[in-house]
């Protein structure tokens, strides 16, 4: 573990071992500074689909960084950047690791997976996509993955399709052999629904794909953080996800590409740190990964990614999923006895995102009474138009779990539920 656990070898700040090697909630949420912080002593906090809290540990790393060896990396010869620089490309081969990257160099540091789709787009799409191409994507894409392929697909004249879902919030496989043909060259596939939780069988979609000779990226944002991947097992030709739903920093994120074809790609943001050779006229590019990291990058919380993925892996992947699981299950059967709810997205195979809707109340109004007993939950269109265009709503809401989520928070949500039914019945 040590050997494998570059920040710790680096910082020694990494995670303590006293991280339970299966799902103690209440232990787990110990090391969330933010629950026991007193404005939030009441606190239930069911939006991780939207950001995930922060354990100590990532804290630590990021404020380590900045209290005692803050510095650039890859520039200076002193020892303090040097270690700078190590924590951040051991992060990198730890991601790597992490989602069974066949090479480090395949690990891109962006903003955030909303940044990853968008270095594609310019970077791949720009370069390789012509008039009459096809982009493939699914009703169930969050806008960060559908709207980079609306754009590309117009600067390159070519025809973005979708691959529908139907009333269980499933994608409707069986269509995929019609809507791919010999003219698609990407498809754009979630890995998971951040608005009906719906578990996508990307392998049979990448399968597909290859077998017409198109790319696959899949937006992992809302599946990295619950349940174990494995990019070479699942032969994605892109892959991106986020580090704030997965413990880890605000404003960092990942774009995993197959070595090849991130070469083949040209660079999307130009300057500093990602040249060979610069002429008066002409320049150069850096190998793999830094022809795409130009400039100072967010060298903290690239540290503060390797601690969360420390934390994730303390206590296991499979745990996780089976936790998240085993509440989605519960609070689905409680929610399947009340009436006034309508419960979206499938029964089974689904992650623990939960959209509902209460008859005649609008969800934003749902949200504030949940405020009002101290839930945090969500409400509006989770960046996911077309679903709600889909399930002919204006918005939902959305209550999402996480490893620190116990039954009683479970619990909790349900009563609240139950009373804002008997606050609101007075208007419907
Ligand atoms: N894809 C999915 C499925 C998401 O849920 C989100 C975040 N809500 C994103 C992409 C975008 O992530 P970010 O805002 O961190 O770039």
């Amino acid at each position: 573990k040590q050997k494998n656990n570059p920040n710790q070898a680096v910082n020694e700040m990494s995670i303590v071992e006293s991280v339970p090697k299966t799902l103690n909630v209440a232990d787990i949420r110990s090391h969330f500074p933010i629950f026991s912080y007193p404005e939030n002593s009441e606190l239930v906090y069911l939006d991780s689909a939207a950001t995930t809290q922060r354990p100590v540990q990532v804290l630590d790393a990021v404020r380590k960084f900045n209290e005692e060896y803050n510095s650039n990396i890859h520039r200076a010869a002193y020892k303090m950047a040097e270690k700078a620089t190590a924590g951040y490309e051991c992060a990198r081969l730890q991601i790597a690791q992490f989602i069974g990257a066949k090479h480090a160099h395949e690990i891109i540091f962006t903003r955030g997976a909303t940044e990853a789709a968008n270095f594609v787009a310019y970077g791949w799409a720009n370069k390789f996509l012509k008039p009459g191409d096809e982009i493939l994507v699914t009703e169930l894409e969050h806008h960060s993955n559908l709207v980079p392929w609306q754009m590309a697909a117009k600067r390159a004249g070519a025809k973005l399709k979708f691959l529908p879902f139907n009333a269980n919030g499933e994608l409707e496989y069986e269509k995929l052999d019609d809507l791919l043909t010999t003219c698609t060259r990407l498809v754009a596939v979630t890995h998971a629904s951040n608005v009906l939780g719906t578990r996508i069988d990307v392998k049979r979609i990448i399968d597909a794909a290859h077998e017409i000779g198109a790319l696959v990226l899949v937006d992992g944002a809302q599946h990295v953080p619950h349940s174990p991947v494995n990019v070479q097992e699942l032969d994605a030709d892109f892959y991106i996800f986020s580090g704030h739903k997965m413990l880890g920093p605000m404003g960092i994120g990942i774009l995993y590409g197959k070595e090849k074809l991130l070469d083949d790609m040209d660079p999307v943001l130009f300057g500093g740190s990602m040249i060979d050779d610069v002429q008066y006229q002409e320049s150069t590019w850096a190998e793999l990964p830094w022809k795409f990291e130009a400039g100072t990058q967010n060298i903290p919380a690239v540290i503060g990614l390797g601690a969360a993925i420390d934390f994730l892996q303390e206590i296991g992947l499979e745990n996780i999923e089976k936790h998240n699981d085993s509440i989605t299950n519960y609070v689905l059967n409680e929610l399947a006895e009340l009436d006034f709810v309508t419960v979206y997205g499938p029964r089974q195979n689904r992650n623990a995102v939960i959209s509902f809707s209460m008859q005649g109340i609008h969800a934003h109004d749902v949200a504030t009474f949940f405020d009002n007993k101290s839930i945090a939950i969500r409400s509006g269109h989770h960046c996911a138009k077309i679903v709600m265009k889909k399930l002919n709503v204006a918005s939902t809401a959305r209550a999402s779990f996480y490893l620190y989520n116990s039954i009683e928070e479970a619990d909790r949500f349900i009563e609240v539920l139950k009373q804002a039914r008997g606050y609101f019945a007075k208007w419907i």
